[in-house]
């Protein structure tokens, strides 16, 4: 899989958004407009215009609708979702006596739900997905399309979900991004103009299909210099200097000539849904450009034909239902469990599973979850029914199980400097085959190296990148096995931080748990700049994670994450997995206490900073982890020359629970 970029465009709305943070910073996507990956999908786009088609006909565009739901308001009805198909029609088409009937253009482009699915099954463009991943999270945004997409050159796919980190309203990829995580993400109550969507006018469906098309935001790039070639790349929408949030008249650039007002109407902008109304001939023209060019297969005759959106199509009289499912995990390690999701058109009542060499080896549940007990590889069927109708599907070695053996015995310590990337059984995880995690050396706490992931260039918002270590073997370790790695970060703008998440499997990546997370001030150890940061030594932090809970797991996956969004450099060292106290790579740059002089002759003194009513002890130990000796102190200096020849670690504790470790050498 090697993709080039994929480009999301958010519309916030009024509320807050955690990609576009506030209502007076321009979204994640205005900060991509210099990037060159984009810059070739804008040069095709714009130079598609100077020769577009002299006479088009109306371009339809087939539309499939994946509702993720738990059962509830969420799971949209038909109606609803057909509310949204008409405004977006009413409004892309400047239907008279509609909303959609201002000041701007009919773009020639209409919508119509798919009524045959790829498999050329009978549909009505709705595929609804019971699943958690309703509740949308910014790394699993790859998931929805894992469960459900259908081929993009043929259909556009919307998804409706239950909520969007930060109240996001929507998003959108925009042209020329990979073909699989192409589509729209909406809130199922800003998806059209009835039932959970009631109190909207389905614009937030319009703005984002506008993305789709190869639209920026009227405010993109502010005032500019050029309203042709500046801005948002369209002569005829006049420069906005910051998003507008309100349908008062505002003229807010005044480069243009003549100086006209902010186009408050124009869908592109964040103006409410009650005065946006238009489009202008200017982004027609890039819509045009960006069908013919960028997407040219999904409004053609033949594949309207194929999807049943032409106006010959007739329906069949009883759409019944289609058997149809998909597990996000069916290779599994021997006793873990595959958990499967029914993806069945037309809303079958009923379900009949079969697992061949599972437990249980049938179900009637919408989504089970199945156990393997043997090696191998196996048939799932599953028969569906509405009452009326029915259909079955089976998929010949659908689930495979594998033995996990057991993992390396602790412990476990990566410092990179092996000169070997990835080294040490560590597997590097790109799924967007951009941006990835690198072998760095231009910042380490160890010697010399560490590794780096480049948020600063990265584009990608949303997807993440992985440290996987090795299967380890967690009960090898004689006490509490605790995770500790160096991190550094900076953000680039204050508004915006990239993620580090830590999860760990126990069913040999099935499932995964949240064991650490850091954003925003728990992650950051620098300045923010602009700039690569570059951390010095005292611009790192560790993290200490205590693994008790898994501490009779003998393969057990661990993986350090980053949720990418545009800040700047986040590094990773000296991963160190076993004892709490004992290594010779784990000293924190604690300024708590000193140690001098060091190396030393024998004789050293420890200094720290007394904190009134406390008690401070320092425990030093061998570098084969006995303790040798603890010392309670009663005063800011500790002399200690009672130690043979030999490096050990002083761990200072503070009651109750402050502490710091320091190597000493003694010659
Ligand atoms: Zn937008």
């Amino acid at each position: 899989m090697n993709k080039i970029l994929i480009l999301y465009v958010f519309l916030s709305g009024i509320s807050i958004s955690a990609f576009c943070q506030t209502q007076v910073t321009p979204c994640g996507f205005d900060r991509l407009t210099n990037n060159s990956e984009l810059l070739e999908a804008e040069a095709i786009i714009r130079n598609g215009i100077q020769s577009l088609p002299k006479n088009h006909d109306i371009k339809i565009i087939p539309v499939v609708v994946h509702v993720f739901h738990e059962g509830g308001s969420e799971n949209i009805s038909d109606a609803q979702i057909e509310s949204q198909i008409l405004v977006l029609n009413e409004d892309f088409g400047k239907l008279a006596g509609t909303n959609g009937d201002g000041n701007g253009v009919d773009t020639e482009v209409r919508f119509r739900l798919a009524k045959i699915d790829p498999n050329g099954n009978c549909t009505n463009g709705v595929v609804r997905i019971k699943s958690s991943l309703t509740n949308h999270k910014t790394y699993e945004r790859p998931l929805l399309k894992e469960v459900s997409f259908w081929d993009n050159q043929k259909y556009l796919n919307i998804y409706i979900v239950k909520s969007i980190p930060g109240g996001t309203l929507g998003y959108s990829s925009f042209p020329g991004g990979p073909a699989d995580e192409d589509g729209l993400v909406v809130r199922h109550n800003y998806f059209g103009t009835i039932g959970t969507a009631a109190s909207s006018l389905g614009r937030t469906g319009t703005h984002e299909v506008g993305h789709w098309l190869g639209l920026y935001h009227t405010f993109n790039n502010s005032c500019g210099t050029d309203v042709c070639t500046d801005g948002d790349y369209v002569c005829d929408t006049p420069p906005v200097s910051t998003a507008n949030f309100s349908c008062s008249p505002i003229n807010s650039c005044s480069n243009d000539s003549p100086d006209l007002m902010d186009q408050i109407e124009n869908y592109m902008d964040y103006t409410p849904e009650s005065c946006s109304n238009m489009f202008t001939a200017g982004q027609a023209d890039r819509i045009l450009s960006t069908l013919v060019n960028l997407r040219p297969t999904i409004w053609t005759n033949s594949n309207l034909i194929a999807t049943g959106c032409d106006d010959a199509y007739v329906a069949p009289p009883v759409c019944g239902v289609t058997s149809n499912f998909v597990s996000l995990n069916p290779e599994i390690c021997i006793n873990n469990t595959v958990n499967f999701l029914d993806i069945s058109l037309n809303n079958p009542t009923s379900w009949q599973w079969y697992f061949t060499g599972g437990t249980p080896s049938t179900s009637i549940a919408q989504n089970p979850q199945v156990s393997y007990s043997t090696l191998g590889s196996f048939d799932v069927k599953l028969v569906v029914s509405d009452g009326v109708t029915s259909d079955s599907i089976t998929i010949s070695n659908y689930v495979s199980v594998t033995n996990p053996g057991v993992g390396i015995a602790l412990p476990f310590q990566e410092n990179f400097e092996s000169n070997v990337f990835p080294p040490n059984g560590i597997t590097i995880n790109n799924p967007d085959g951009g941006i990835a995690w690198e072998l760095d050396s231009n910042a380490s706490v160890s010697p010399t190296h560490s590794v780096s992931l480049d948020n600063l260039s990265s584009t990608n918002y949303g997807t993440i990148d992985e440290i996987i270590l090795p299967f380890l073997d967690l009960s090898s370790n004689a006490s509490t096995p605790y995770m500790k790695f160096k991190w550094a970060y900076a953000k680039s703008v204050s508004l915006y931080s990239d993620e580090m998440i830590v999860q760990l499997s126990t069913d040999c990546g099935a499932t995964w748990n949240q064991i650490y997370y850091r954003s925003n001030a728990s992650l950051v150890t620098g300045p923010t700049q602009t700039t690569p940061f570059i951390p010095d030594a005292t611009q790192w932090k560790q993290a200490t994670i205590n693994l008790n809970a898994y501490s009779s797991d003998e393969y057990v996956l661990i993986k350090i994450m980053n949720v990418t969004d545009g800040g700047n450099f986040l590094y990773i060292d000296d991963i160190n997995i076993g004892d709490l106290t004992l290594s010779t790579i784990e000293m924190e740059n604690s300024s708590d206490f000193k140690v001098f002089p060091n190396p030393s002759n024998g004789t050293f003194t420890i200094t720290y900073s007394k904190i009134d009513g406390k008690n401070s002890s320092f425990e030093i130990y061998s570098l084969d982890g006995k303790l040798i000796k603890t010392i309670y102190a009663n005063n800011q200096n500790v002399i200690v020359n009672d130690l043979s020849k030999g490096t050990y670690i002083i761990k200072m504790r503070e009651e109750f629970d402050r502490v710091g470790f320091k190597k000493i050498v003694i010659q």
